[in-house]
């Protein structure tokens, strides 16, 4: 892991803007208007970046689709001039011919499409407005002339961000299999965050969020596991060992590392919003509802500057920041997640060990459900 106060990766939300309505977008809960980062911020940001020890990855990446935005290709080209390796997140459905073209000449690292359904009914219930076989026919087109003008293990690489539901977990199984099909490299599996009450009954960690298998404490004890063949013999008890009261390590991973870990402070990334708010991650980029345990919360947007007022590396290793990110390491916050509630549970202003905005305790990032490329 490298060092924690380095800024290592910067999410930029060039857009909210986007081309479908997916069902569990946060994008659906929001009173704000949808707009783009104006080209001169994004090059005023390159600059700023430049200024940095060490540059950064830069994702294009936060809660609207890149490729919607009108001077995409001049940022894609702005972010590469400033030699920093660059990636996006991307719905696939605009990345056409020409598009696929101009990224590839340009070497883009990394293309992460975000796909929900491994056949076109899935795909199509979740991504309200999308095309299943238009994005599919869109990676294979990439990776067709990645092929002829370059060779299969040069940039973009592609990944695969698939957002797991009841609805849709049934092809998770298939992913390996569409990975070859596009020619990705890597998959993940997040969970999906319940911004309205019918998204809560679709979670598939539930009994999770109060499990001890992923909770290590001296109260429970510990059972290691080895390899296993997943099948009739082992699922099963598999299934009872997760619900029962121990703590679990499985491949000398203890499963409850996953907890009370903010990768944002833990590996040194940020993330800036469309209009140039400097927030620590994702979550906090935007006002927010998550349903949790049958509850409402009311998650406030926290920034702590905005590049057009301060350069980004100021801001980075300001006091405030700087302390933020330790606290965030130490991760002092109320177990809200798993908690029977209290008056403090709406909103995310103060907690009942004391702390004040904004508190993470009911954080499902930092507690694994909740991943990002
Ligand atoms: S593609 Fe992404 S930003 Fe667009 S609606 Fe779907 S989840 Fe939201
Ligand atoms: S704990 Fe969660 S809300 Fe808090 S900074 Fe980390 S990702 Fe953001
Ligand atoms: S602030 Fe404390 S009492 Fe209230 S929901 Fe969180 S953990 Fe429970």
């Amino acid at each position: 892991m490298q060092h924690a106060d380095t800024l290592n990766k910067l999410y930029v939300e060039i857009t909210t803007v986007c081309n479908l309505d997916c069902t569990m977008c946060e994008r659906r809960t929001w009173n704000e208007p949808f707009k783009h980062m104006s080209l001169a911020m994004f090059s005023n940001l390159m600059r700023q970046i430049q200024q940095l020890p060490t540059l950064p990855i830069i994702h294009l990446g936060g809660y609207g689709e890149p490729m919607a935005h009108p001077d995409f290709l001049e940022i894609v080209k702005l972010a590469k001039a400033s030699g920093a390796i660059v990636e996006m997140t991307t719905n696939g459905i605009l990345l056409n011919n020409d598009i696929a073209e101009v990224l590839i000449n340009l070497d883009i690292d990394r293309i992460v499409v975000s796909i929900d359904g491994v056949t076109p009914d899935t795909y199509n219930d979740i991504r309200v407005h999308g095309n299943y076989r238009q994005v599919i026919e869109n990676f294979r087109r990439l990776r067709r002339l990645k092929f002829r003008k370059k060779n299969r293990h040069s940039n973009p690489h592609v990944g695969i961000a698939f957002v797991a539901m009841k609805r849709n977990v049934a092809d998770i199984q298939k992913l390996p299999w569409l990975a070859i099909y596009i020619g990705a490299s890597d998959i993940q599996i997040s969970n999906v965050v319940p911004h309205y009450p019918e998204m809560e009954s679709e979670i598939l960690y539930e009994r999770s969020l109060l499990s001890t298998a992923y909770r290590a404490s001296r109260w429970v004890p510990n059972m290691s596991l080895p390899k296993f063949d997943i099948g009739e013999h082992t699922q099963e008890p598999l299934r009872e060992v997760f619900d029962s009261i121990v703590s679990l390590n499985w491949f000398n991973t203890d499963l409850s590392q996953a907890n009370d870990y903010c990768r944002f402070a833990h590996e040194g990334y940020a993330a800036i919003r469309q209009d140039g708010e400097i927030s620590p991650c994702l979550s906090l980029l935007h006002d927010h509802p998550v349903y949790l345990l049958g509850r409402r919360k009311n998650i406030t947007h926290y920034a702590l500057g905005n590049i057009n007022q301060e350069p980004l590396g100021e801001v980075w290793e300001s006091s405030e920041f700087t302390a933020y990110r330790a606290m965030l390491r130490e991760f002092p916050y109320s177990p809200c997640t798993t908690c029977g509630g209290c008056e403090r549970f709406p909103a995310n202003f103060e907690d009942c060990n004391h702390n004040v905005f904004p508190t993470c305790g009911g954080c499902v990032w930092a507690q694994g459900f909740v991943q990002c490329p």
